[in-house]
């Protein structure tokens, strides 16, 4: 161990770099990404344990993932975990007290250990993602590339949390400030990064010297699984993360209501959130502690444009914003508000991007767009659509097709901006289009949600830039580019109102959302 100390101790000290997205107009990656699938499509089918404290169990009732471009493929089976076996991983990880005994370097290497790994399998992972969730080759290899990121960042962030700390010295005391683990984390993340927001929760937790129990979303248990093997072989100790399958309306109260439960990191929808945050509230028989509830939620986010912008800059700004990944993104633009003197304009070229855009076989890399997750999204957006023809000009798509749950890019203009699809979060491929009457009333507009995620303006007048930065009320604000595809380091990510807690994942504040501070003292002699 001192060897993986010294060395982790060494990489922390090299400065964090993004990873580059593979770029696949090369032949050799291409034929990887091709290979990978084929591999992948040959494993598909078999069934997956939970792992409580190691032991993998498959007792039990199992539940489906399946592929959402034919929906009659099977992902994998997976193990629906039982209330009691809840509960079991949670006592399973609490009496695991010997991890937060193990050096924060030494937990750091294990996070550049599996970033390593994940290197290696990038593109198995990435296939798994293709198939799992319906990603393009772009989307999922951009998903990993990001969970590379949150692993190799966090372990540069323990390695420093766990250095000496600032604190005012007095003459008369030796002082100290030392960041230490809250105990147990549900970890509950939700299907659309299901590589890069679910490696990214786990992995601030148990770096910080917590214990996990990880509950995936039952859309992308695979991906999950993935990572599971990636701990298993880089031989992360077993309990520190428990692997707990099954669907979050059965087992989720369980592990919130669990008292031995620390915290809650909890990524998913407004409702789910809410319903955390008030169960996490309050004491349950036997909790000596308040649980911290660590929730990001949805989004409304906005791309503004006003009369100075770049109009073909901010078309494919708009149309990047709101369909990438089926506009299965908490960041996805999923309003355009534009100003008067250029709104026929910047609508007729957002109609015009909008239909060169290729929807369907996700695993040839020229598709654009995939299905959407399953079959509730498909109804629910497909039911968003018809509202939409009540409230707004369908001007672009509107149609589905199977036996995949595939739904056409859809642009509906002329929205006022408190229809129901200018307020409740989609998370389809639907761009509300609503006209403002100018800057004053388009920045009205864009603050005029429940949410406040993300938010594009596209100007270049650099005084309503500079306005904009004090009142556009998001936790993401971005000028001239799209509103999606928030980097680690770079823009670290959370928004403000409904959309949740604002931890700033992949930020410098984000692993202290996983730890408490102890303030030591000692009288000098
Ligand atoms: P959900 O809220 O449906 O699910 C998220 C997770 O919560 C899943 O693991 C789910 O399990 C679980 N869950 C469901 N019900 C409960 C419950 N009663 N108690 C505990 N856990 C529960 O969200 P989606 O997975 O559909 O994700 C999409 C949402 O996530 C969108 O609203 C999107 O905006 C948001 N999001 C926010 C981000 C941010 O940073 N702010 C980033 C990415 C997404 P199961 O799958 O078994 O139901």
């Amino acid at each position: 161990m001192a060897k993986m100390i010294e060395s982790a101790a060494s990489r922390a000290q090299t400065p964090f770099k993004n990873e580059p997205v593979i770029d696949f107009t090369k032949p050799e990656n291409r034929q990887a990404q091709m290979e990978a699938l084929e591999q992948v499509k040959r494993e598909l089918g078999q069934t997956y344990p939970l792992i409580i404290g190691g032991k993998k169990i498959t007792s039990g009732s199992t539940f489906a993932s399946v592929n959402p471009s034919q929906p009659d493929q099977v992902i994998g089976y997976f193990t629906r975990a039982t209330v009691e076996q809840a509960g079991e991983a949670v006592k399973v990880a609490a009496a695991f007290e010997t991890w937060k005994h193990v050096p924060a370097k030494e937990r750091a290497g294990y996070l550049f250990s599996a970033a390593d790994l994940l290197k290696q399998r990038r593109f198995y992972v990435d296939a798994w993602m293709i198939y799992e969730v319906g990603k393009s080759w772009p989307e999922a290899d951009a998903d990993t590339a990001e969970a590379i990121d949150f692993l190799e960042f966090y372990a540069r962030e323990m390695v420093r949390l766990a250095g000496e700390q600032p604190v005012v010295h007095i003459e008369s005391e030796d002082s100290e400030l030392v960041y230490i683990p809250l105990g147990v984390g549900a970890v509950i993340p939700p299907w659309n990064f299901p590589a890069a927001i679910m490696v990214g929760m786990t992995s601030a937790s148990f770096v910080t010297g917590n214990t996990v129990v990880l509950k995936p979303a039952s859309t992308s248990p695979m991906i999950a699984w993935q990572f599971m093997r990636i701990l298993e072989d880089i031989g992360l100790p077993a309990g520190v993360v428990n692997f707990l399958t099954g669907s979050g309306s059965t087992i989720g109260d369980a592990l919130i209501e669990h008292p031995l439960v620390r915290f809650i990191a909890f990524t998913g929808s407004r409702d789910v959130g809410l319903r955390i945050n008030e169960l996490a509230a309050k004491p349950y028989k036997g909790q000596i502690w308040l649980k911290r509830a660590i929730l990001e939620m949805g989004g409304k986010d906005a791309v503004v444009v006003d009369e100075t912008a770049d109009l073909d800059a901010a078309a494919d700004g708009i149309v990047a914003s709101a369909f990438g990944f089926q506009g299965q993104k908490c960041s996805a633009g999923s309003r355009a508000i534009i100003v008067e003197p250029v709104y026929d304009q910047v609508l007729q070229k957002v109609i015009e991007k909008t239909k060169r855009l290729t929807v369907g076989d996700v695993t040839k890399p020229e598709t654009y767009m995939g299905p959407v997750v399953d079959e509730n999204a498909m109804k629910k957006i497909t039911g968003f659509i018809e509202i939409g023809k009540q409230e707004g000009r369908l001007v672009v798509g509107g149609g589905h097709h199977g036996p995949g749950y595939f739904i056409e890019p859809t642009v509906i203009a002329d929205v006022d901006p408190h229809a129901r699809i200018a307020q409740e979060e989609i998370f389809g491929p639907v761009l509300a289009v609503i006209k403002a009457k100018d800057f004053d009333d388009a920045m009205h507009i864009a603050n005029d949600t429940e949410y406040g995620l993300t938010g594009s303006l596209y100007s270049r007048d650099q005084q309503r830039i500079e306005r904009a930065k004090e009142e556009y009320h998001v936790g993401n604000l971005y000028f001239n580019r799209k509103s999606t595809g928030a980097l680690v380091g770079v823009h670290p990510f959370g928004g403000f109102n409904m959309s949740g807690t604002d931890s700033k994942a992949g930020g410098r504040d984000y692993l202290l959302l996983f730890t408490q501070a102890k303030a030591i003292s000692a009288k000098k002699a």
